[in-house]
C-alpha cells in the first residue's frame, strides 16, 4: 500500500514570509539593517525575558562568537555533552579550547550534573549544556556546580525556543545562550542564529566579532569574522516568530497524543517545573531500533530520525580530544533513540498512522 510519506521534519513557510522578503528586496536594503534590529528586539522580548540578543548567520556562528566573547580560548576546557550535534563541540574546538565530553542522564538526554562536577579541573572555563530535543537541562543543578567551582555557564538552546526551567526561559541562564534558526528547527530564518547575552559587554563583543571587529566603520577594534545576518533572513524570522507560540502548542499536543497512544516503547517524560517544546519527540527502542526505522519508512511511509547515532567523542573529527573515554548512558542512547514526527504540519490522520505503525512494529518485536 502506498500512502503519502510523512516527513520527519517540515519547515512551514507561506505567503507572509514571501511578502516580507519581497518588501525587503523592494527596499533596496538587503544586507544587515532595520529588519535585523527589529528581529533582535522582538526575539529578546518574546523568548528570553528582554535580554539583549544579537543575530548572526547561523547557530554555529552564535556558539562560536558567544564563546569568544566569553573569553574562551587556548588552554581552557569547556564541558559539553557528547550526545548532541557536532556543532556544540566544534564551536569550542574552533576557539582553540578543549571540549571535555561528559555523560548524559538517561531520562531527558541532557548533561548529568554529577558527571559534570566530577569532570571539573583547574582549566575548566565553563559548562555548556544542550537543551536537547527541546527539553531543558537541569539548570538548577548545573548552576549550582558552576557556582561551587566558579566557572561560567553557556547554553546551546539550538533546539529549545520557548522552553522554560522553573519559570525561566532557556537562553536566560548562561553568560550567553544560542538559538538556531536552521529550517528544521522550531522556527527558521532560512539560516541564522540568535545569541542571548547576559550583559551589554558580552553583547558588544558578539556584535564586534560578527562584523570584522568594527563598531565604527574601518576602526577595527578586535579580529573578527563576517557572521552578520541579512535583512532578507531577518524578515523571514520575524514572521516565523509571530507563529512560534501556536506551533509550539501544536507540537506539545501532538506529543501528548503520541504519548497517550504508543505502546511497547519508552516515551519522553517532562521534568517537574519544565516546559518541553518538542523539537523532537524521541522514544527509546530497546531492541531493533534500526530495523524499526527501515520498516516505518518502507511499510508505513513514516519518516523518522536518529539523533544522534555516533556520539561526538567517537567522531573522526573530535575523537582525538578523548581517545579512551567511555560514556555508558551516551552509548545506550545512541543505540536506542528514535525521533518520530511531531512537527505542526502533521494531520490527525498522520498521527494515527504513526501510532499504528510504531505499535505494530513494537509488538512484532521489530
Ligand atoms: C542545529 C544545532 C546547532 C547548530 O545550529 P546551525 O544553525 O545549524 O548552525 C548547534 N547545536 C545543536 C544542538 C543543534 O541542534
Amino acid at each position: 500500500m502506498t500512502r503519502e510519506f510523512i516527513p520527519p521534519a517540515k519547515p512551514i513557510v507561506g505567503d507572509e514570509e514571501r511578502a516580507a522578503v519581497d518588501a525587503v528586496l523592494a527596499s533596496g536594503q538587503v544586507a544587515s539593517g532595520p529588519e535585523v534590529a527589529a528581529f533582535e528586539n522582538e526575539f529578546a522580548d518574546q523568548l528570553v525575558g528582554g535580554r539583549t540578543t544579537v543575530a548572526v548567520n547561523s547557530g554555529t556562528s552564535g556558539l562560536h562568537l558567544g564563546l569568544l566573547a566569553a573569553g574562551v580560548g587556548p588552554g581552557d576546557e569547556v564541558i559539553v555533552p557528547s550526545f548532541t550535534f557536532a556543532a556544540t563541540a566544534n564551536s569550542v574546538a574552533l576557539t582553540g579550547a578543549t571540549p571535555v565530553f561528559v555523560d548524559i542522564e538517561p531520562t531527558y538526554f541532557c548533561l548529568d550534573p554529577q558527571a559534570v562536577e566530577a569532570a571539573i579541573t583547574e582549566r575548566t572555563k565553563g559548562i555548556m549544556p544542550v537543551h536537547l530535543f527541546g527539553h531543558p537541562a537541569d539548570m538548577t543543578e548545573l548552576a549550582g556546580v558552576a557556582e561551587r567551582h566558579d566557572v561560567a555557564l553557556y547554553e546551546d538552546a539550538a533546539q529549545a525556543h520557548g522552553a522554560t526551567w522553573q519559570g525561566t526561559p532557556v537562553g536566560a541562564f548562561g553568560a550567553f545562550g544560542m538559538f538556531s534558526l536552521y529550517p528544521t528547527k522550531n522556527m527558521t530564518s532560512g539560516e541564522g542564529g540568535m545569541v542571548s547575552c547576559v550583559d551589554d559587554e558580552v553583547a558588544r563583543q558578539v556584535r564586534l566579532l560578527r562584523n570584522q571587529g568594527m563598531e565604527r566603520q574601518y576602526a577595527n577594534e578586535v579580529i573578527g569574522l563576517n557572521n552578520r545576518m541579512t535583512d532578507l533572513h531577518a524578515a523571514i524570522g520575524r514572521v516565523q516568530l509571530r507563529k512560534l507560540a501556536v506551533w509550539t502548542e501544536t507540537r506539545r499536543q501532538n506529543a501528548a497524543y503520541l504519548s497517550e497512544h504508543l505502546e511497547g516503547v519508552t516515551v519522553p517524560t517532562i521534568a517537574d517545573g519544565a516546559t518541553h517544546v518538542f523539537h523532537q519527540y524521541t522514544i527509546r527502542v530497546a531492541e531493533g531500533r534500526d530495523e524499526m526505522v527501515r520498516r516505518l519508512r518502507e511499510e508505513f511511509q513514516v519518516g523518522s530520525g536518529v539523533y544522534y547515532p555516533i556520539p561526538n567523542h567517537r567522531l573522526e573529527s573530535l575523537r582525538h580530544f578523548a581517545p579512551q573515554l567511555d560514556l555508558p548512558q551516551t552509548e545506550v542512547a545512541a543505540r536506542e533513540v528514535l525521533s518520530l514526527p511531531v512537527h505542526p504540519a502533521l494531520s490527525a490522520g498522520d498521527l494515527e498512522r504513526i501510532v499504528e505503525a510504531v505499535n505494530a512494529l513494537a509488538k512484532a518485536g521489530a
